[in-house]
């Protein structure tokens, strides 16, 4: 590549905390894709789980999975609502490609696609390479869902709307109709967070929220929840208990805290933890659901993006989101210090 064709510098991790840039002639998009000049991305939790060595991925590769752009050029690329894509158009983007025809597809199961690709998680020398938003740049594939950001969601807040926010959105879909209820949710990480603002925002009655970390917990109290460490949980009390910390003693808590009826989401459960005692005979008395999201569909990015676009409550952002910290820190910015926030916004 000569310096004056444009090019694209991708952020490739090897392993450890080694990110090396890797700079590439700009692709143009195929058919359905969709060019983006990534302007901010933000570290999720996963991405540092994937540094330690807790979670295994494919290396080398460019990790990120939350971001959000403009976009540069695409070939009929549209949105979620149907909208043609255009050149200056900003926008964040689904975590999952789908296929669009296997039967899990077919069933409205478009995360689970028999031949899912996800942002973030590609191999560098595969079939698609700007796949995650530690880069210049992001080829955004058809199957990929894509909405547009009104411009007062800056761009810390939009790109959260990926990964964390879509997800609790398909977890209160998943929760049903929460106009009076009391929901419990555990573990108030960047989703647990969302969940309280976003269970308040659709009517729920009561929400009591739980984490061991009081600086967390004074956070969801700001947003109109009542908050206490799981120690204190409730027992039979709650309709609906939005699972995210992933432990199996917060899923005993939330199963524990539900009432006649009752509906448990579980979405923190995505690493092997062990198993949890469950006895049938209190599923079959008292009506009660258990059940489990993982990613999203399309329309959950979309209600992603317009709860942002609403923040009802005020989410405090500058609590939640540390940096900015230019794209060439990120080996610092994994190296294991406490980052302080629950996400740190990455700028190109
Ligand atoms: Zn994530
Ligand atoms: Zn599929």
């Amino acid at each position: 590549m000569t310096h004056d064709e444009p090019g694209a510098t991708a952020w490739v991790w090897h392993g450890g905390t080694d990110f090396r840039p890797t700079e590439f002639p700009l692709p143009s998009p195929g058919p359905g894709e969709t060019l983006v000049r990534i302007t901010a991305a933000t570290v999720c939790g996963s991405d540092r789980h994937t540094v330690s060595g807790r979670r295994s991925a494919a290396c080398p590769s460019v990790l990120g999975h939350e971001g959000v752009g403009v976009v540069v050029s695409t070939r009929g690329g549209r949105t979620v609502d149907g909208m043609p894509l255009a050149p200056g158009a900003r926008v964040v983007f689904g975590v999952t490609r789908a296929c669009g025809e296997c039967a899990l597809c077919q069933r409205g199961l478009s995360a689970k696609c028999e031949s899912v690709q996800k942002v973030g998680h590609e191999p560098f020398d595969g079939e698609w390479p700007l796949s995650g938003t530690y880069a210049s740049h992001i080829l955004l594939r058809p199957g990929q869902a894509v909405v547009t950001v009104p411009p007062e969601v800056t761009d810390g807040p939009a790109a959260t709307a990926g990964c964390a926010v879509a997800t609790v959105m398909a977890m209160l879909e998943r929760a049903g109709d929460l106009s009076g209820r009391r929901v419990l949710v555990n573990g108030l990480g960047m989703l647990g967070l969302v969940a309280v603002a976003a269970a308040r925002e659709r009517g729920a009655d009561h929400v009591l929220a739980l984490d061991f970390n009081s600086e967390r917990r004074a956070l969801a109290h700001r947003l109109g929840a009542v908050a206490a460490s799981p120690a204190e949980g409730a027992t039979g009390t709650v309709d609906v208990a939005l699972e995210l910390s992933g432990a199996p003693s917060g899923v005993s808590t939330c199963l524990a805290a539900l009432g006649i009826g009752g509906t448990a989401v579980l979405a923190g459960s995505v690493a092997p933890a062990g198993a949890v005692d469950v006895d049938p005979e209190w599923i079959v008395r008292g009506w009660r659901t258990i059940t489990g999201v993982h990613n999203y569909e399309p329309r959950h990015l979309q209600q992603a993006v317009d709860f942002l676009t609403r923040d009802p409550h005020g989410l405090p952002w500058e609590e939640i989101i540390g940096g900015p910290v230019p794209v060439g820190q990120l080996a610092h910015e994994f190296s294991g210090h406490d980052p302080g926030r629950l996400r740190t916004m990455v700028v190109m």
